[in-house]
């Protein structure tokens, strides 16, 4: 059975339009790497039925599609409105509530217990993603703020609010947050995505509870706030990678910033070796329609030349008509961009920080790509427990194959997100000239390498003692 790879990974969010497994399974089979539980919609339970779905086809068919479960953090909504729908009429006054109510003409309720002694007049409410604009004339300071509407139209219930300008109290992890963490974590997903994230220590929390909890689950923040870009680097810092998440990030930033930021954060992220996602409205009209719009297309393309390691579908994947075809599309997208090659990064290896405490291991890294890239070898194949040279030679977008060998079970799904990053399971510690012949030819035996292709191989000796990468080696395929 054909399954396609490409070196940009292509991550899916899950719902009703792709439960079936032989659905699921074509998805997987075009391209799909990543699967995205978002927390924002459904229940615990509807999770569980991807999470088991998703580890028995990983069983059957050998592969290791990886799971992020996408927390919802701090979102703001508001409550059910009258008739399901109302009309807010521009130059208007209504009043937003902190007491539970049906939203009518004169008043809207909001989850968000502490907004009226948080917000400030002037500042800007945005509802429905941006559609509707209103502006706070003034606060009780206790349960009412009166606005005036500057942009209206029919508001429907539950729709998400954004504050741009309000310095929001409620905590980064939110009770919700923390039980959905908890079915997370139990059930061993890969990674954990954290929406609206404003801190490095926000991510920081999030990781301490993973590590009590004995999990090794890695930490996505998603970068959708204007505090999060103030912020940006302690924020890349502390987190094992980044999700642009425009969707939000086009409300809460001005439209136009976007573009610019996306490859701000993507350039930062490649620098710091931490994967990013480009997510959001990619292949939006696929929802409804076969073929994207061409807009669509040079997006995804463009996101590449950015430097994105993973692409994200939303509701292409999750209720659209096509999810398959969305897929497909993508990856021929994706694959087509890619035969372009990169530039070799040379100012990276030249920047590597001899100060840090992964110096030579980074350096060996960086070489090893360069030894590629002079070579023309057809793969970089390395041995790893921690994952990090993984990261770190597929942060340089080398031309060879990046072909990683692992004893860590974990490790295996989490690299399907890292750009470029092929990983096998490898559990015997011999010497190294014997297990570096062994690994070798399982690719060989896969048909990934050819006799006569060059190979740099990568280890960590004595393999044994699971130390840091340092040792490298040419080889030619036999
Ligand atoms: P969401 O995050 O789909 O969970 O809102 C992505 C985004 O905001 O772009
Ligand atoms: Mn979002």
């Amino acid at each position: 059975m054909k399954f396609y790879y490409n070196r940009t990974k292509i991550v899916a969010t899950m719902g009703p339009a792709c439960s079936k497994k032989e659905v699921l399974l074509s998805m997987i089979r075009a391209g799909l790497n990543v699967c995205r539980l978002n927390f924002s919609h459904g229940k615990p339970e509807d999770h569980k039925k991807f999470i088991d779905l998703i580890r028995e086809i990983n069983d059957e068919y050998k592969t290791n599609v990886g799971i992020l479960a996408d927390l919802q953090g701090p979102k703001i909504r508001i409550g059910l409105v009258k008739d399901g729908g109302i009309h807010l009429i521009n130059g208007t006054r209504i009043n937003i509530t902190t007491n539970e109510c049906i939203g009518d003409d004169n008043q809207i309720y909001i989850t968000y217990e502490t907004f009226p002694q948080d917000v400030q007049a002037n500042e800007i409410i945005l509802l429905d993603d941006g559609k509707l604009q209103l502006k706070v004339i003034e606060t009780n300071r206790k349960d009412t703020v009166i606005c005036e509407v500057v942009h209206g139209g029919i508001l429907t219930s539950r729709k998400g609010v954004n504050l741009p300008n309000t310095k929001v109290s409620i905590p980064s992890l939110t009770p919700d947050d923390l039980v959905n963490l908890q079915y997370a974590l139990q059930w061993d997903v890969d990674w954990v995505g954290l929406s609206f994230v404003r801190t490095g220590q926000d991510i920081i929390d999030l990781k301490r509870i993973i590590r009590e909890s004995g999990k090794a689950a890695r930490v996505i923040a998603k970068v959708e706030k204007p505090e999060a870009i103030e912020n940006i680097d302690e924020i890349i810092a502390a987190s094992d990678g980044v999700m642009i998440a425009r969707g939000d990030l086009g409300v809460e930033c001005p439209l136009e910033e976007v573009p610019l930021l996306q490859k701000m954060i993507a350039r930062k992220c490649r620098d710091a070796s931490k994967p990013v996602i480009v997510a959001t409205q990619m292949l939006e009209s696929m929802i409804t329609t076969p073929r994207p719009t061409r807009a669509e297309v040079n997006d995804v393309a463009n996101s590449v030349l950015d430097g994105a390691d993973a692409v994200m579908l939303s509701g292409e994947t999750s209720v659209g008509e096509f999810p398959v075809i969305v897929i497909e599309t993508m990856a021929k997208i994706v694959r087509n961009v890619e035969d372009l090659g990169y530039p070799f990064n040379a100012s990276k290896i030249e920047n590597t920080d001899s100060t840090s405490a992964n110096y030579l291991s980074d350096a060996l890294c960086g070489s090893a790509v360069y030894l590629a890239e002079h070579t023309k070898a057809e793969g970089i194949v390395s041995m790893t427990v921690s994952g990090y040279t993984a990261f770190e030679i597929s942060s340089y977008r080398p031309k060879a194959g990046t072909y990683i060998f692992t004893s860590n079970k974990q490790l295996l799904n989490a690299l399907s997100l890292v750009w470029g990053v092929r990983a096998f399971y490898y559990d015997k510690s011999d010497s190294t000239d014997e297990t570096i012949a062994d690994v070798n030819n399982i690719l060989k035996a896969e048909q990934l390498l050819n006799a006569g292709d060059v190979v740099i191989n990568t280890a960590a000796v004595p393999i044994i003692k699971q130390g840091k990468t340092n040792m490298l080696k040419v080889s030619v395929i036999e």
